[in-house]
């Protein structure tokens, strides 16, 4: 019972939640503190607005991985600027719908399984000198906060 319990709390604490992780080297999605830049956390301040999804602590180069089971329905890009991070995915399975940006998608990526690697992390720190380089993931509906899924 005791060692059970002990086994549950070790298991919560090294994986996870009930989306997969999202990136090779960080498999708790532990999330981006605070940096030069602000924080990483959903509803952050961006100057006059917020920040609409949550940041990932993931290395430039990093694969990065399936949440969950699903497609992608299209690229998304979070500036339209075309500079060197201006890229990601719009995925879509398993009840949920999100953008995760800075991500190179595997080319010709279509379906995919939970854990499956569907692309690289972009150089942030070529836009972005000192700031914490992670993968951002918002839901479809920015209303709703995706922290939980992590
Ligand atoms: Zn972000």
């Amino acid at each position: 019972m005791l060692r059970g319990l002990i086994l549950f709390i070790l298991f919560t604490q090294v994986t996870a939640g009930i989306w997969g992780r999202l990136c090779d080297g960080n498999p708790t999605n532990r999330v981006r503190g605070t940096d030069g830049y602000g924080s990483g956390f959903y509803g952050a301040p961006r100057g006059r607005r917020t920040h609409l999804g949550v940041d990932v602590i993931c290395s430039d180069g990093s694969k990065v991985l399936a949440p969950f089971t699903g497609r992608m329905v299209r690229q998304a890009k979070p500036y339209g600027n075309n500079n060197a991070i201006d890229n990601g995915a719009m995925l879509e399975g398993s009840g949920y719908c999100v953008k995760m940006f800075y991500i190179k998608p595997k080319n010709n990526l279509r379906s995919f399984r939970k854990g499956d690697v569907i692309g690289t992390l972009l150089n942030i720190q070529d836009v972005y000198p000192g700031m914490i380089s992670h993968v951002h993931i918002q839901m479809c509906d920015t209303s709703v906060d995706p922290t939980p899924y992590l």
